[in-house]
């Protein structure tokens, strides 16, 4: 299983991990992010290290 961790701190809702992981990430009507889950197995893996990479202020970490 592979962890993510979201410093909420950072994140600035640009919605970027949504639209690259939608199984994952979601912004509600305020912008703010919500996970929908915070581990997932390795048929999302690559999804979420795509995010993670996108994320423009580096909010996401994804542990193995
Ligand atoms: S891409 Fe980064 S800044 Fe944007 S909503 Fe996702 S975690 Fe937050």
């Amino acid at each position: 299983m592979t962890r993510i961790l979201v410093d909420f701190d950072r994140c600035e809702g640009h919605g970027l991990c949504e639209q690259t992981a939608p199984e994952v990430f979601r912004l509600d009507d305020e912008g703010e992010l919500h996970l929908i889950r915070d581990e997932v197995g390795p048929e999302h893996e690559s999804s979420v290290a795509a995010a993670a990479r996108v994320c423009p202020v580096a909010a996401l970490k994804v542990q193995p």
